[in-house]
């Protein structure tokens, strides 16, 4: 069957296939363009977005919205998502088996935009997406490629939000994922 973006946000809004689904008040699906060439994937809801049912609002927001500025993107023009849809209690990494459980719509989201390029925010994202001895630390800004999709990683912004030394790192590897967007679309 296939399922269209309509179907898969009705099937999250009602989803109780992990335990999340008992401490969630709203469930977050993906937003942003759906023809976005860069999909950025966190690894999931903080509790701001838990209230508001929208991804990457509050601080660390307010930190991703000030990367993209700096690179010239908006909003408009990227697609963003979490690993798993619902808010992990207390901020804690989501479970391997709640993982697991989301990933499926995940799937179906990436299946649906196509992205020529893929963002893991985070070592959480990264470990789940490229491989699951990657270390943000060493290797973000690195790119593997799949099929016709290049894939790279960089710190969460709640990372910059302990530590705001990190944004000028985070900004550089923001810079070259657009200018990997304009050399790979070529
Ligand atoms: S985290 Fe994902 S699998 Fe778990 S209840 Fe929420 S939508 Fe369903």
């Amino acid at each position: 069957m296939q399922y269209t973006w309509n179907d898969i946000e009705q099937h999250i809004a009602a989803c109780t296939c992990c335990p999340l689904s008992r401490t969630r008040n709203r469930p977050v699906m993906g937003r942003g363009s759906h023809q976005a060439d860069i999909m950025l994937i966190a690894e999931a809801p903080g509790g701001q977005e838990d209230q508001q049912g929208i991804p990457f609002v509050g601080r660390s927001g307010e930190i991703l919205d000030s990367l993209l500025r700096d690179c010239g993107l908006t909003r408009e023009e990227i697609y963003i998502t979490n690993i798993v849809k619902c808010h992990p209690p207390g901020n804690r990494d989501p479970k391997d088996e709640e993982k697991e459980a989301c990933f499926p719509y995940l799937k179906y989201e990436t299946y649906l935009l196509k992205p020529k390029i893929i963002v893991c925010l985070g070592r959480v994202a990264a470990q789940r997406i490229i491989s699951a001895d990657f270390r943000i630390t060493r290797q973000h800004g690195t790119w593997i490629y799949r099929k016709n999709c290049a894939l790279t990683a960089t710190y969460h912004p709640s990372a910059i939000l302990r530590d705001p030394s990190k944004y000028e790192m985070v900004k550089e590897d923001f810079y070259e994922i657009v200018k990997k967007k304009t050399e790979w679309m070529d």
